[in-house]
């Protein structure tokens, strides 16, 4: 979901590269856009001079499109070495769409963690030709009204691979206090979670440069989704927990490189911003649940504008994130309606609690 932020940060570089064009961010390291199909247009990568090859740190999508402006890049500013190492910042179709094709077809060695290796070779394989009956209990869970579910039912749902290419068996894992030479820097590798688990972000020892993926991003709020894989998931515990431990690490001066939107500055504020906002929200959302309510029912009041059918399963995931947080910290209760749908509701908002609390 994106929410703007008020804030106080800097963007050294505030025209961003025409997609397909690399532009110096930093000594010996190049910043490239590349589209994606959506409402948030793009993703960024970064590309590292390592002397006699590049290290390019997240791929893009896996599209026609994407392959031909990375054909273009590797024969023009890239032209003259190899690209020997896709590091990859978490799972995400945007972020790890082509490591498989550098792999494959180019020969480069893929580096990311354990857990975004695994969910992403594991979703690759999960190809299905209608939803599972999993996830049809998920959305049903989450209140989707009963004909988008019985419209959904027998089409085919997007699928990972759709976009991502077949990841080859075999990586390099990285993981939490690693350290990596890159570009001529050293670096620590922390990790984040809440967008996605066990999320690379690297930290140069020089202190000039994060390179953030989806951790750390300017402007937008990183979607924090509840999927059908794990229906009971705390993915707001996770985000609220990292941005305090990344935040001993973050100083003003540091350029984080962030997987989308504007390279910036003032990354101990955007910390801040980031925690802000999903307080903010679950302060919201728990006023409206005095009434009894299913999550789809939640958007208004948690994105504060009315969602529309493009951002619908993004609104999804992300409202039933903060409902389940809310649950797990025991500020409300929940039951089935007769659609099995949750019913969340504020915990002793019903008028025997409200009683109690009155007398
Ligand atoms: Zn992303």
């Amino acid at each position: 979901m994106t929410r703007r932020d008020h804030d106080t940060l800097t963007y050294p570089l505030p025209e961003p590269p025409d997609f397909g064009d690399a532009v110096e961010i930093a000594d010996g390291a190049l910043w490239l856009r590349l589209p994606l199909p959506m409402a948030l247009d793009h993703v960024n990568v970064f590309i590292f001079d390592e002397g006699d090859s590049w290290t390019v740190i997240d791929t893009g999508f896996d599209s026609r499109k994407t392959r031909e402006m990375w054909q273009a890049v590797l024969d023009g500013p890239l032209a003259g070495k190899p690209v020997s190492r896709v590091i990859v910042t978490h799972h995400h179709p945007d972020h790890i769409g082509l490591a498989g094709w550098f792999q494959a077809e180019l020969g480069a060695e893929l580096v990311t963690t354990r857990t975004a290796w695994l969910f992403a070779r594991m979703l690759t394989l999960d190809e299905h030709a209608v939803p599972t009956s999993e996830t049809l209990a998920y959305w049903r869970a989450a209140g989707m009204a009963p004909q988008m579910i019985a419209a959904r039912e027998k089409e085919r749902p997007f699928n990972f691979s759709d976009i991502v290419a077949p990841l080859p068996l075999g990586y390099r894992r990285i993981k939490k206090g690693d350290r990596l030479e890159l570009g001529g820097r050293h670096w620590t590798v922390r990790i984040g979670n809440g967008h996605a688990p066990e999320h690379a972000t690297l930290w140069a020892d020089e202190g000039d440069l994060v390179i953030g993926g989806d951790q750390l991003l300017p402007s937008i709020s990183p979607n924090l989704g509840v999927y059908a894989t794990e229906p009971e998931a705390d993915p707001v515990a996770e985000w609220l927990e990292s941005c305090e431990r990344l935040a001993q690490y973050a100083h003003s001066g540091q350029l984080v490189l962030p997987g989308h939107k504007l390279p910036f500055r003032g990354l101990p504020a955007r910390l801040r911003q980031l925690t802000g906002n999903h307080h903010g929200a679950l302060d919201r959302l728990l006023e409206h649940l005095v009434t009894p309510r299913v999550a789809t029912d939640c958007f208004d009041v948690l994105f504060k504008r009315k969602v529309g059918p493009a951002e619908y399963g993004m609104a999804l995931v992300e409202a039933m994130a903060h409902v389940n947080h809310l649950y797990q910290l025991g500020e409300v209760t929940r039951r089935r309606d007769d659609n099995g749908a949750w019913l969340w509701q504020k915990a002793g908002s019903d008028g025997t609690a409200q009683e109690t609390e009155t007398t």
